[in-house]
């Protein structure tokens, strides 16, 4: 039977950072330790909100033996990222790239919208789902990012983009960065407790979301997961045979047992899947190929975003489709009653747009596409 490189088992890394815990464990150990769970509480928000790099600074806040037993007994180190660089796009989102301590480089992209700011967050460093399209997919697996690492991003991005004076800007944090976030889910889920956590971010489980390329037995997981994010599934094709030419995940789970997985998945009110479909050129942007998407999207309760295929060069012959034939392939989609919208990515002059985040992989001499 084939063996993909998503189904081996992954190496974690050896430190631990106080983000790889949940609160819960915070509060638990120091609790065994004497210390009180206001303490805890006043550590964990200082973490989580206030992106806290140095026990020391709580001084007069909690006991000198408390920043004590964090500074030299805890064990947990507080920032995993050893350095970091923006590429600002014209746009207004601006891509970040990420090197941590414990080895790997990954991107992350803040991109502000008038009501709201988005942040996409890597969940591995390369991917293992060798899409052909994407260029995160040509770099081939690193590894899987801790519950720290994976937070680390937003708390890096958020000082950099506060809030205008007087205003709360709505956040919202999708996973559709390097990876495949539901070969990460455990400390994916994790970080999302960070978010989400009412002395963390407080970040409403509508407003996180995980872009999977379809696994099907993890789609399953999530279903019944506590924290539930939204999800959103890449799509890409719309027959088997021309799905598992482009996205190899496909041969595991082929579509019709994706779409039954879905049927099924639990949402709640008003709350739809999110079924994303890259549109290339001649590849899977036909009429035919619109007329099976329909008869697709319709099986569930769903909003279809088309993405044109952001060019790279580790896929030279996949190219974006002209403005004509993408109207007319979103047009069909609607005209059938399915609810649907071109998706413009964002930062495609700083390379931060979907699908072309990648790092000096293991058999590509550049450094970004
Ligand atoms: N691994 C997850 C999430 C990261 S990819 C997934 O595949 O869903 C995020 C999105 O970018 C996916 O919807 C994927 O289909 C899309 N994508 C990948 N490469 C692309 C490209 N070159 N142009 C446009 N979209 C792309
Ligand atoms: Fe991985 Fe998603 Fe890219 Fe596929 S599209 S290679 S799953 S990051």
């Amino acid at each position: 039977m084939e063996t993909f490189a998503w189904q081996k088992p992954v190496a974690a890394h050896s430190k631990v950072y106080f983000l790889d815990h949940s609160f819960a464990e915070i509060e638990a150990v120091l609790l065994r330790h004497g210390f009180k769970s206001s303490s805890a509480q006043i550590v964990y928000s200082a973490v989580v909100r206030h992106g806290l790099q140095d026990y020391a600074d709580l001084k007069g806040r909690i006991s000198k033996s408390l920043i004590l037993w964090l500074t030299e007994r805890s064990g947990w180190a507080l920032n995993p990222i050893a350095s970091h660089a923006a590429f600002p796009s014209d746009d207004g989102s601006t891509k970040y790239r990420v090197v941590f301590t414990q080895g790997g480089e990954v991107e992350c992209v803040a991109m502000p919208f008038e009501q709201r700011l988005t942040f996409c967050l890597s969940s591995q460093v390369g991917c293992a789902m060798g899409c052909t399209f994407c260029a995160t997919g040509s770099m081939g697996f690193g590894r899987n990012l801790s519950p720290a690492e994976i937070a680390a991003q937003v708390l890096l991005m958020r000082p950099l983009h506060p809030s205008p004076r007087g205003q709360t800007i709505r956040t919202n944090i999708v996973f559709m960065g390097m990876g495949e976030p539901l070969h990460n889910l455990t400390n994916v889920l994790s970080a999302c407790g960070h978010f989400n956590h009412p002395l963390g971010l407080v970040i409403h489980e509508r407003d996180l979301a995980i872009s999977t390329s379809g696994l099907v037995p993890k789609i399953r997981e999530l279903a019944s997961s506590r924290l539930r994010p939204q999800l959103m599934v890449s799509i890409a094709a719309t027959q088997d045979a021309d799905r598992s030419a482009v996205m190899p995940v496909n041969r595991a789970y082929p579509l019709e047992e994706l779409l039954t997985t879905l049927e099924s998945f639990p949402l709640r009110p008003k709350e739809r899947i999110m079924l994303s479909y890259v549109l290339i050129r001649g590849v899977n942007d036909s009429d035919d190929d619109a007329d099976r998407l329909v008869a697709m999207a319709k099986r569930i309760a769903c909003l279809v975003n088309l993405i044109p295929m952001n060019e790279h060069q580790a896929a030279p012959d996949m190219l974006e489709p002209r403005e004509s034939r993408i109207q007319a392939f979103a047009t069909r989609l609607i005209q059938a009653g399915v609810f649907a919208t071109i998706r413009r990515s964002r930062g495609r002059d700083v390379a931060a747009a979907c699908g072309q985040l990648v790092r000096k992989g293991r058999k590509n001499a550049d450094t970004f596409c």
